[in-house]
């Protein structure tokens, strides 16, 4: 981190300062030029507060030169994550699918659809029990039910399952779920990502709506500053003015986070579009930027499905997408 000092900075403020960083663990390399006095400060700069420091009456200006999420750097951990579900790997070169309906409805729903999704080469089944719906009105999960039904479709099929939890008072049906699911809605819900920082199960986190990619990382090294490194990040469509896509589709991400960071990235096209018939291209795409998962909704009944029914796949359409994304893997990965 560098520091700039104002025109005019006495001799006194400047060692006050040095003093306040030497307090804090930081090294301070002092230069002092005709009009300015700059300090290079070594160590650990995460915990210094920039805009504390902007509000001193001797800084005019202060620049990171490193960024303030270490845990999820790239940086400091050059090989890829391989994050283990159970014996089924993401990250590092291990692709998978994650597929399932929005929302868990009934037995035989769920059942239906994992069997079609497990044949089609899915490696894991998702399934929302606990639902962050807009309206209050609308279908808000079977929740603990849901889950239970998902632990009878894992029984069956053997896949892991990975399903939202949108508070910490849910966690406690969570413990049968191979991987949580932290919601765009919820990427800054620090108290929860903290209480999943303590747990020892995988986490898929993703993108909130509004959020950019350091914010991302940052919510997942709330996660891995509690002792739980395996994270896996989620790129599903931010808000931006375009409004004939549900969002928009950011992929220029899944190569900038493998440059920022180590941890595995998936795509999600089913939220990222809202669109069924835009999903296949999407997932394609993921595909060919380096994506290490797609994560799709399918549906035994799209028409009839009580949530997003209108972006997700019949099992049909999902198996036709597997084997064009495994086509295109084949391709990159020559
Ligand atoms: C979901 O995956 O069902 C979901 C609600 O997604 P998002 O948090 O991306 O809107
Ligand atoms: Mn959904």
């Amino acid at each position: 981190m560098i520091a700039i000092l104002k025109h005019g900075a006495s001799d006194k403020q400047i060692e006050n300062l040095c003093t306040w960083f030497g307090n804090r663990g930081l090294s301070v390399h002092l230069s002092k030029g005709e009009s300015h006095t700059i300090l290079g400060l070594i160590g650990d700069t995460t915990r210094i507060d920039t805009d504390l420091l902007m509000g001193l009456d001797i800084i005019e200006s202060v620049k990171r030169v490193s960024e303030p999420y270490k845990s999820a750097n790239r940086k400091f951990h050059p090989e890829d994550t391989i994050v283990d579900v159970g014996g089924v790997k993401i990250g590092g070169g291990n692709f998978q699918f994650i597929a399932g309906p929005c929302s868990v409805e009934t037995h035989e729903q769920i059942c239906e659809v994992a069997g079609r999704v497990k044949t089609a080469g899915a490696g894991m089944l998702r399934g929302g029990a606990f639902k962050p719906r807009t309206s209050p009105y609308s279908f808000q999960g079977l929740q603990g039910e849901g889950i239970r039904l998902l632990e009878e479709a894992k029984a069956k099929t053997g896949l892991p399952i990975v399903t939202e939890v949108m508070d910490i008072h849910q966690l406690e049906y969570f413990d049968n779920v191979d991987v949580i699911q932290v919601g765009a809605r919820n990427m800054q819900n620090f108290e929860l990502l903290k209480e999943l920082g303590k747990m020892s199960k995988p986490i898929l986190l993703k993108r909130g709506m509004a959020s950019t990619l350091q914010e991302l990382l940052m919510s997942a090294e709330y996660i891995m500053a509690g002792g739980n490194e395996q994270v896996i990040l989620c790129e599903r469509g931010i808000r931006t003015f375009e409004t004939a896509t549900r969002n928009t589709l950011d992929l220029s991400c899944v190569p900038l986070l493998h440059e920022m960071t180590h941890l595995p990235v998936v795509v999600d096209p089913s939220h990222a579009t809202g669109i069924a018939k835009l999903v296949k291209p999407m997932a394609l795409a993921a595909a060919a930027c380096g994506a290490d998962g797609i994560m799709i909704e399918v549906h035994n009944d799209p028409k009839n499905a009580l949530c997003d029914g209108a972006q997700s796949l019949t099992p049909d359409e999902f198996d036709d997408v597997v084997s064009c994304v495994n086509a295109i893997r084949e391709v990159i990965t020559k």
